[in-house]
Parts: structure tokens; sequence; C-alpha cells
């Protein structure tokens, strides 16, 4: 089939490569001319595990496109995608400008049937917000093409991006026109083989299941940080806690880790959203709020425990942070929680060498060059002179360091653990002082 995308970002950029892995063609359309060039040149503007491969593979065999030309982009498809950023505005609800900004840019070119399809994380009724654009330009054009816009979000996660687009667990596409239906099983029959993942419901019902599994996995995060915080003071281990309730088959083991809070492009924001979109229709989102709050309450949580240990004012001091980026296999550092502890590092008059493995440059782009700010080009660098290790983001790589490396580096045996790694017994043993969350005060 012929599918354009708007919008090559994580979403937009792994959906169009996974299409047309099995055999659809695609053009993928962003306003953004570097990134267009850079993708034609085989440069992949992000990092998600098998994603340059993929890219790559299908540019050269004609079946993706990339351009700054919208018209070609809406020529060639009869399903428009739109996979566009949706930020918080101001007061927290989702910006629809870009993606209101794409339907009129649509609605400029088109001159035969399309299906518009909302890909991005949009409030209910945005669909009808696309629907008027779609239709007041068509109006001032004095045409009468047809079209209809489509509920299709994305449930991806950032670092398993293509093995969740290529394998999805569920599709969710909210239209009641029974043609659009048959269009979207064709679309999506290569990935629907083993059952039918496809769930089509109306279109107000599917925007609001995106937002409805966003905000439950931010409530299960902030519930296992309260249960930590409560267990710290409680004398317990939230470790064991974990793994008690997570045998439950109600509960599971999956997504109750405590740390150092959720960050990324989607849970603070999504959450948000849709509290703002509860208090515009006169409701007050309870759960909703306290899981942000809680959240905010606990990105400071590595920053308190560094205080805890070295007193307020930590001028002259400098810390090791291993971890930049939100979550592990992603370069993706926005509203992570790395962000939140050097910030506070830095008003506190401390300096910070950071690595990561992949955010590096991301890290760069966002702080630019700042006298406490040293990257470095492997872990063990930044431990040279540093007063603590602060782990933000639990990668592979620091799973299981040489604790003997850490204890000469570093000035101070100190370990701020904001994911949870290791086991504190081992830790004392090796003679660590070690700040992990939930797991009773520092041993
Ligand atoms: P992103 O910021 O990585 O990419 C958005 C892209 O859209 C950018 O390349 C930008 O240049 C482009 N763009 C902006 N205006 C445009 C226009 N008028 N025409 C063409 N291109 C335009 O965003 P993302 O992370 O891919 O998220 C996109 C949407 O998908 C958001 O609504 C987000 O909430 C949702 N979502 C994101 C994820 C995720 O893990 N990142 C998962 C599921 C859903």
């Amino acid at each position: 089939m012929r599918v354009t995308v708007f919008g090559i970002g994580y979403v937009g950029l792994v959906q169009a490569a996974v299409l047309a892995q099995v055999g659809h063609t695609v053009v993928c359309v962003d306003v953004d001319e570097k990134k267009v060039d850079d993708l034609k040149s085989g440069i992949i503007p992000i990092y998600e595990p098998g994603l340059t491969a993929l890219v790559q593979e299908n540019y050269e065999q004609g079946r993706l496109e990339f351009t700054t030309d919208a018209k070609r982009g809406i020529e060639h498809g009869e399903l428009q995608f739109i996979a566009v950023g949706t930020p918080p505005d101001e007061n927290g609800s989702a910006d629809l400008q870009y993606v209101l900004s794409v339907a009129t840019t649509i609605a400029t070119h088109m001159d035969s049937y399309k299906v518009i399809v909302n890909k991005s994380t949009v409030p209910v009724g945005t669909a009808d917000k696309v629907k008027a654009t779609v239709t007041a330009v068509l109006a001032e054009r004095g045409l009468q093409a047809k079209f209809d816009v489509v509920s299709n979000p994305e449930f991806l996660k950032e670092g398993a991006a293509v093995a969740d687009c290529s394998k999805p667990d569920r599709i969710v596409v909210g239209t009641d026109n029974t043609e659009v239906q048959e269009l979207f099983r064709e679309l999506y029959a290569p990935f629907n083989r083993n059952h039918d993942k496809l769930i089509f419901m109306d279109v107000r019902s599917s925007e609001l299941t995106k937002y409805a599994a966003n905000c439950m996995l931010a409530t299960k995060i902030s519930f296992m940080n309260e249960m930590a915080n409560l267990a710290e003071r409680l004398g317990a281990d939230i470790e064991n806690v974990r793994k008690g309730i997570g045998s439950d088959p109600r509960i599971g083991y999956h997504f109750i880790y405590p740390g150092a809070g959720y960050g990324g492009s989607c849970f603070p924001k999504d959450v948000q959203a849709l509290i703002r979109t509860s208090q515009e229709i006169g409701y007050q989102p309870e759960i909703l709020e306290a899981v942000e709050n809680v959240n905010m309450r606990q990105k400071n949580k590595l920053f308190e425990n560094i205080v805890k240990h070295f007193g307020n004012d930590l001028s002259g001091k400098q810390f090791a942070v291993w971890g930049l980026s939100f979550k592990p296999n992603t370069d993706d550092m926005r509203e992570a929680s790395s962000r939140v502890l050097m910030q506070s590092l830095w008003a506190a008059g401390a300096k910070v060498k950071a690595y990561d493995p992949e955010a590096m440059n991301e890290c760069q782009r966002i702080f630019g060059d700042r006298d406490d700010l040293m990257l470095m080009g492997t872990k063990e660098a930044c431990l040279k002179g540093s007063d603590a290790l602060v782990i933000c983001t639990e990668w592979n790589q620091f799973r299981a360091p040489d604790f003997d490396v850490l204890s000469e580096s570093l000035n101070h045996p100190v370990i701020v653990d904001g994911r949870n790694l290791f086991a504190p017994e081992i830790m004392n043993r090796r003679g660590f002082t070690y700040y992990a969350i939930g797991r009773g005060d520092s041993v």
C-alpha cells in the first residue's frame, strides 16, 4: 500500500521503516530540512536498536523516501499518517498546533480521497478538530474531496521501538467506517498473523485508550515509589516487597520497579494533558494529580540522598553521573531524572562528570559547554576525583562494575543509586556507603 507519514521522529520514522520492511511504499515528510538531508545520506537522527539497518535497507530498495515536499507526500499516500509532536503547552494541555498544521497542509494539497490517521498522542476530540480544519480548508478551495479521520495511537516503547512496532501487542484503530477498517486490516495484515491484534472502536475511545495506557503505567511507577518511600521509613526493603506483590498474577512483575521517577517524552506530558482535559470538563482527577506529584517529588530523591550524606553546601564537590537518558537503550533525555539531578547539583555549587552510552551528544546539545559539566568517554573516566557515584539510568553496562576500580577512583566510597542495581549487604561488605531507593537508610 502507499503510505505517507508526517513527522520523522521516534514514532514516525520507526513506523515508516517497519511498514516499508513488509513491502508498503512509504514517503516520510518533515519540516526539518537537516533531518531529511541526513536521512538521505544514511545518517539516522535518533538511537533505536535495529533502526539504522532497517532504514538504510528500505531506503536503498526504494520503499522509503524522505522529503520536505508536503505536496509530494500528499499525492503519494491514500493513508496520511500524522506523527508529529504534541508537547505540553504552558498550562500542560497537549499543544495541537503541529497536528493541525499538518491537517491544513493535507487539505491544501489533496485532490482525491484520503484517510488522515492521527498517530500522535492527542486529547479526546482531536479527530473532530482535524476534521473541522480539513473541511474548512477544502471549503475555501471550493473542493468536494472526501476524507476520513482515524485515530491509530502508537504504543511503542523507546529503546525497543522497532521490536514493538514489528510485533505489536495490539493495534487500536478508532473509526466507525467499515471500509476504512478494511484498509487497516490490509495495512497491518503482515503484523496480524499469529492472532487478531486489531481492536476497532469509536474514535474518542481510541484517543482515550492511549492516555489511559500511559497514565496506568505512570500510576504503577508512582505507586511503587510511594511504597519505596514508606519502606524506607518503616525499615522494610522495597525489593522484597516488589517480589512479594509481583508474584500475584493480578499484579504481576512488570513495571513495578521503584526508582528516581519516570521521565521521557510521554508519561509526564500525557499525565499532565489528561489532568488538564479532566479539569476542562469539571472533573477532578485525584489519582492522576497524585501520580504527578509523587513523580516530581521522586525526581529529587537522588539529590536528597546526596545532601543527606554531604550536607547542603556542595561547592568544590564533584559527582560522577552514570546514565543521562530517561531510560536505557535510548538517547532521549526529555524529562530525564538526570537533568533534575544535575540542575540541583549545579545550583548547590557542585560539578558533574557524566557518561551515557548513547545520550552524550544529546546532553551536549541540551546543556552546551559549561565549566561544571564534563562529558567523559567512559564510565570509569567519570570516577577520578569525584566524591560519589550517582546512577540515574539502568543501562546494562552499569550493572556489574569493577567495584575495586570504583573504590580506588572515587574520593569517598559513596554510591547513590536511583535504580536499585546492587544488593545493599554486598555493597556494605565491599565498604561502600550505598543509598538505594526504598531499601532502608544508607548501609
Ligand atoms: P519527535 O519530536 O521525535 O518527532 C516529531 C517530528 O515531527 C519532528 O521531526 C518534527 O520536525 C516533525 N514535524 C513537526 N511539525 C511538522 C509538520 N508540520 N510537518 C512535518 N513534520 C513536522 O516526536 P515523537 O517522539 O516521535 O512523538 C510524536 C507523537 O507520538 C507525539 O504525540 C507523542 O506523544 C507520540 N508518541 C511518542 C512515543 C515515543 O515513545 N516517543 C510513543 C508513542 C506515542
